[in-house]
């Protein structure tokens, strides 16, 4: 089902009207035009695992840059395999005035999360505008900040702009899956360069309520440690015409209950009281004083209680663990010799991984528990945002946003910047696009951003870029 959104703001904008014969107040200007016809090209490769696309978006955005200015020397696309699967990373040096400042990065993930067309309404790898969207497997998550990122570069060389210090673009090409090239640019090649900080498009920006209203524009400036646990429970196990005593699924399931009933303590630290004290000023009622109070005084109980008994906010109070998925037994006539529960959490910055296990298993109780931390979980800690990106993000929000409130948070997904910051180098996130949360598709089926906010995004970094490094 298309959903028709009447609002006088949108119904300009027509399907299938080409963009230079848009109604007149959306006319587009060059950076616009340039900015669709990157995107239109960028969301048309499947750059999901297993279609090795990621080069070949890799190897156009630098014949992109060549072709506007920047030496071939300076843009580099590293092909890597990504276990087992081909990818890429894009590397582009916009050289500063030798001022010996530190260089920094502006970061962006090429590859998405793959869509099968048979799920979705319309074809997920071509760019569709429809009622006043964009649709397209990667139209927020991350192609519009790849699109940004790179014709904002070409936009600044063309003026023939110098920034008082190197700029990198450092476009990751597997940040879904294993983040293989994430880590050679946070790690190798950040290094090489030495990256002071690094500037993600891949989370931050603002919220629109249903009306189109601005109501918030958030800077990520940490990220909680995803960590997964198994927890298996092993029998002898037997015919289930002789039961016995003990059962593995009897046991996982007394391990699991536990697991339920457990609370992480409450946590804060400066950001995230920073941004309760932020939201309670605009939230209404309880949950809005229940901010305002936890933000003075993060011990106050009833408040933390109050925001933890809100999914919204749980993950902002301190760590959380919740089973997620769940396997068991062989054969419906046999005792179970093993049972498996997965164990998804939600580190707060700062707490070490082996503590969480051992607040869990002591929580579980049991030695018959045994407990598997999977994959290589990445804890990083909070960055700060710094004064002058602060002043450059607020001069951009609030040009077209006047007096709209801009506060740090957290988010308890992983980017891109997490490597980032675990390797010394402060990274916060600030997209341009601004949604509503009936908008929120990433990932999912028939992702989408609104039209107008995609334009209206095309300046942003663009008067970021020139405030935080245009020479003074
Ligand atoms: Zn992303």
């Amino acid at each position: 089902m298309k959903k028709l959104i009447t609002t006088a703001l949108t119904s300009a904008l027509f399907m299938s009207v080409a963009p230079q014969a848009m109604a007149d107040d959306h006319q587009l200007n060059e950076h616009q035009q340039r900015a669709r016809e990157i995107y239109e090209e960028i969301i048309g490769y499947r750059t999901a695992r297993g279609h090795n696309m990621v080069p070949t978006m890799a190897n156009s955005l630098a014949k992109r840059l060549i072709d506007a200015g920047f030496a071939s020397d300076d843009v580099q696309v590293v092909e890597m395999d990504a276990n087992g699967d081909p990818t890429a990373l894009l590397i582009a040096r916009y050289p500063g005035n030798g001022s010996g400042k530190k260089p920094i990065a502006l970061l962006g993930h090429m590859d998405v999360v793959d869509a099968l067309p048979e799920d979705w309404e319309r074809a997920p790898f071509t760019l569709i505008e429809e009622d006043g969207y964009f649709f397209g497997r990667g139209t927020t998550d991350n192609k519009a900040g790849i699109t940004m990122l790179t014709n904002t570069f070409i936009r600044l060389k063309q003026e023939g702009f110098v920034p008082d210090r190197d700029m990198y673009i450092m476009f990751s090409g597997d940040e879904e899956t294993g983040m293989i090239t994430t880590q050679a640019l946070a790690g190798k090649y950040a290094k090489e360069y030495g990256i002071e900080f690094a500037l993600n498009s891949d989370a931050g920006g603002g919220g629109l309520d249903e009306n189109n209203q601005a109501v918030g524009y958030g800077i990520q400036a940490a990220e909680k440690t995803f960590v997964t646990f198994e927890l298996t429970a092993t029998n002898p196990g037997g015919h289930s015409s002789r039961p016995r005593a003990d059962n593995a699924i009897y046991d996982l399931a007394d391990a699991l209950k536990a697991v339920q009933a457990y609370k992480f303590p409450v946590r804060s630290s400066e950001l995230t009281r920073s941004y309760f004290a932020t939201m309670g000023q605009q939230t209404p009622g309880e949950t809005g004083e229940a901010m305002r109070a936890f933000a003075k005084n993060p011990e106050d109980k009833k408040a933390a209680d109050f925001l933890r008994s809100k999914p919204e906010y749980v993950g902002t109070l301190g760590t959380t663990c919740v089973a997620t998925m769940l396997r068991g037994g062989h054969a419906e006539n046999a005792l179970p010799q093993s049972a498996t529960a997965t164990v998804n959490c939600r580190v707060f910055p700062g707490i070490s991984i082996e503590s969480v296990q051992q607040k869990l298993q002591t929580a579980v109780n049991s030695p018959d528990i045994q407990f598997k931390i999977m994959g290589d979980p990445t804890s990083s800690p909070e960055s700060e945002v710094r004064p002058e990106i602060l002043a450059a993000v607020t001069k951009s929000i609030h040009g077209r946003y006047p007096g709209l409130t801009i506060y740090p948070y957290m988010t308890s997904g992983g980017t891109d910047g997490k490597h980032f910051r675990r390797n010394g180098i402060p990274t916060v996130a600030l997209s341009g696009l601004f949604s509503k949360p009936s908008d929120m598709f990433a990932h999912g089926l028939n992702e989408r951003v609104q039209v107008k906010q995609f334009y209206d995004a095309v300046d942003h970094w663009y008067i970021v870029l020139k405030e935080i490094v245009g020479s003074k």
